[in-house]
């Protein structure tokens, strides 16, 4: 029986990769038991934390992602959309804490901003703050600049995903390297933001590469707050549309072996959620994933709809994390908590806490 406690639950910067194939070797059994060990040092296992993500450019991205329908190079059918007028996007996060959200992400399908982009972005950054929301978005690359920019205008998060391991990396884009995903990731660091970074699993990518992105994550000078494991969602008309279907339980193995390398960070079930069932989702809950995507697209890839996962949190006994940082906050909680009680007076509802 492995010995959580003593063994696991401290973060450290020196995974080699064997030790990670290690944990991934693990039965399945002891490996969930292992991780919701180490998640409940650092979390309460019953909140998770509702993020809210918006388009605000969508399409038309110079770069070459094999997975990404955004891609100009692929011919997926997405209709592009230029970026959004700033009070536009203001009435979405408006929208989505309405909803319950506590943090809304702007993402833009760019391969770095121009200069003219920032003066939107930065003044988006500050109305959708001044609405007491967490904010955090994806633009592609940074310079040190545009990333002091940001940081100055509010911004809580940065988004920029390693996606892969850096021997599959040049499988799966060409455009830009990993060297310069982990400059971006230290430029956001430096400006003082939060780092949102994580993957995508079912790429076509072996076992020793999930282990080798997690490592990268997990052996940065700070590991990242905020942790979104992908599962691939795969278009049509993209390179990898006719990837084979990952094992679920492969992904959940990696919810897990994430949980217990990044102890302390948010790992969040981000793109794919939608192909997966209540089952599938709670199992990784009790794996340690601690946050999701609600209600909106997951940028252009469908996500379940929000009372769906209103009600999967009501059966769990799962409340969402609240955002201490605002005074309001008890009212975003409270709509959040309204929409679960709804779910309750719903007669096919199955309420497993009083069965
Ligand atoms: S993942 Fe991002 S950078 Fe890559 S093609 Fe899609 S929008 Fe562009």
């Amino acid at each position: 029986m492995p010995q959580a406690s003593a063994q696991y639950g401290e973060v450290r910067h020196d995974w080699t990769r064997q030790q990670v194939l290690d944990l991934f070797a693990m039965p399945f059994n002891d490996l969930l038991f292992t991780a919701q060990q180490v998640h409940r040092q650092h979390f309460d296992p019953n909140r998770v934390q509702v993020s809210t993500l918006c388009s605000i450019k969508t399409g038309a991205c110079p770069e070459d992602c094999t997975y990404c329908p955004q891609s100009a190079r692929y011919d997926t059918g997405l209709e592009r959309e230029k970026l959004m007028k700033v009070e536009a996007v203001v009435e979405e996060a408006r929208a989505a804490k309405a909803s319950g959200a506590t943090r809304f992400c702007m993402g833009a399908a760019w391969r770095s901003p121009k200069k003219k982009d920032m003066a939107y972005v930065t003044q988006m950054v500050k109305e959708v703050k001044a609405l007491g929301l967490e904010t955090c978005m994806t633009l592609g690359m940074l310079s040190d600049d545009q990333a002091k920019d940001l940081a100055d205008a509010g911004l809580d998060y940065y988004n920029h995903n390693l996606d892969t391991s850096p021997e599959y990396y040049g499988e799966i884009i060409t455009t830009r390297t990993y060297e310069d995903r982990l400059n971006t990731l230290s430029n956001v660091r430096a400006a003082g933001m939060k780092v949102c970074a994580g993957g995508i699993i079912g790429l076509g990518e072996g076992e020793k590469d999930r282990a080798g992105l997690l490592a990268q994550l997990a052996n940065l000078p700070e590991q990242p707050e905020s942790v979104p494991i992908n599962m691939l969602v795969k278009v049509a008309g993209t390179p990898l549309a006719n990837n084979e279907d990952l094992d679920p339980f492969e992904f959940i193995r990696c919810i897990a072996v994430a949980r217990i390398m990044m102890p302390k960070s948010h790992v969040r079930l981000s793109a794919g959620r939608e192909a997966m069932n209540d089952e599938m989702q709670s199992l990784a809950f009790l794996a340690g994933a601690n946050s999701i995507f609600y209600g909106e697209k997951l940028l252009t890839t469908g996500n379940p709809e929000a009372n769906k996962d209103m009600q999967l949190f009501a059966r769990l006994g799962i409340k969402p994390e609240e955002y201490h940082q605002h005074e309001d906050e008890a009212e975003v909680a409270a709509g959040l908590e309204a929409q679960i009680s709804e779910q309750q007076n719903d007669p096919y509802f199955y309420d497993a806490a009083k069965a």
